[in-house]
């Protein structure tokens, strides 16, 4: 007789939820038996604007060279994040989307016995990674669907060795301010690595949140994860990077698989960061679409959770599971969030203003229904 192969998963692994992702377009019109032209999804975080005709390039000059293995150590897309970040290359980790920072932080720092502290509401992957090495996941209670920073902090003991905070968070949107981050990390013992997590750091610059590289040379044990994925428009080449120590680095360069980061996607980051006019334009057409969304919100007798990302969580007041349904069946896909603690919210990203209209639009038919 065959084992019980789901017995047999470590304990950790058995309690798990898989990642549930936003919704595919391609699926949605099979579903429906819908035109994916017309679908409008607003699920994923993604960059509305499509790619930037300078990564496109970049990627098709790189093309020629598919036979051979990517640069393993980055180097290029490293040195000019190194610049760009005020750091020393050895301090630059390189991922396969920031996701794959967090899982090597994992697995370089968590084990059975050991324990990860995160916040309620916080980015589904901190679970995964944390229960994926045995380790125990210290969810500690939101405040206002934000971080509770005094609270995670007293959740700490001897065997946390890490501590994921996002800022701002997804799928909430909340953000904590520069002397609040300041205070968390020069109370946080010394044996524990902070994780900031800062995947849409591109859309709150100048304003109150906090750059965490500012905090980089004071707190050996701060690491800051970023992402082409949100702002950069990359979602799909998976690249990510993380800034620490050299010794952080370092360590986890030990349990990286060798080639995490494929050749397009170098080639795609390095031309994206030269780019800074694809960056501005997703964020002007993000402050505009975050006012619209409001607005149209605002006209519905809805309230949301203020964000700083490029998406925001609207209050239904109801159940949102129906609302949902209603919307997929009007070819509108956006992203339920009660497998995040959060039944009554709908997570929006935010798109172009004729996807916004169409989203808001059919909200007001959906709700119209009953
Ligand atoms: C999207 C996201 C990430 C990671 O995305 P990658 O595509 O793996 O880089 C990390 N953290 C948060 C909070 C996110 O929303």
């Amino acid at each position: 007789m065959s084992g019980n192969f789901l017995a047999l998963a470590q304990p950790g692994v058995q309690q798990l939820s898989p990642y549930v992702p936003g919704k595919p377009v391609d699926e949605l019109a099979r579903e429906l038996n819908l035109d994916p032209a017309k679908i409008v999804k607003l699920a994923s975080n993604e960059n509305p604007l499509g790619p930037s005709p300078k990564v496109l390039a970049a990627i098709r000059e790189e093309l020629a060279e598919l036979t051979r293995y990517p640069d393993g150590n980055g180097f290029v897309l490293k040195s000019l994040l190194a610049e760009r970040c005020r750091v020393e290359l050895s301090q630059v980790t390189l991922g396969n989307g920031s996701n794959d920072i967090l899982e090597l932080v994992a697995r370089a720092y968590l084990a059975p016995g050991l324990n990860a502290v995160f916040s309620e509401h916080a980015f589904a992957v901190y679970p995964i990674v944390t229960q994926a090495v045995g380790a125990e996941a210290r969810v500690i209670a939101a405040r206002d669907w934000g971080h509770d920073l005094p609270a995670m902090l007293a959740a700490i003991d001897a065997q946390t060795r890490v501590v994921f905070i996002a800022n701002p968070n997804n799928p909430t949107g909340t953000w904590f301010g520069a002397d609040a981050l300041n205070e968390f990390l020069q109370d946080v013992p010394g044996h524990v690595l902070v994780v900031l997590d800062e995947a849409y750091i591109e859309y709150a610059e100048g304003g109150d949140l906090p750059d965490g590289l500012d905090f980089l040379a004071a707190y050996p044990n701060l690491l800051v994860s970023r992402t082409f994925s949100k702002a950069y428009g990359l979602a799909s080449l998976r690249v990510g990077y993380g800034l620490s120590t050299a010794v952080v680095a370092d360590v986890l360069n030990r349990v990286r698989q060798p080639f995490n980061v494929n050749s397009l996607a170098l080639a795609a980051a390095c031309a994206a960061l030269k780019d800074a006019e694809y960056l501005e334009e997703g964020r002007r057409i993000n402050e505009s679409g975050m006012q619209q969304l409001q607005q149209g919100f605002r006209e519905l007798g809805l309230g949301w959770i203020a964000s700083k990302g490029n998406f925001i969580c609207v209050d239904l007041a109801q159940e949102a599971a129906p609302v949902f349904q209603g919307l997929l069946r009007e070819g509108v896909i956006v992203r339920p969030v009660a497998n995040y603690g959060m039944p009554n919210h709908l997570r929006i990203t935010i798109g172009l203003p004729a996807e916004n209209s169409r989203f808001l639009e059919a909200l007001a038919k959906v709700l119209a229904r009953g």
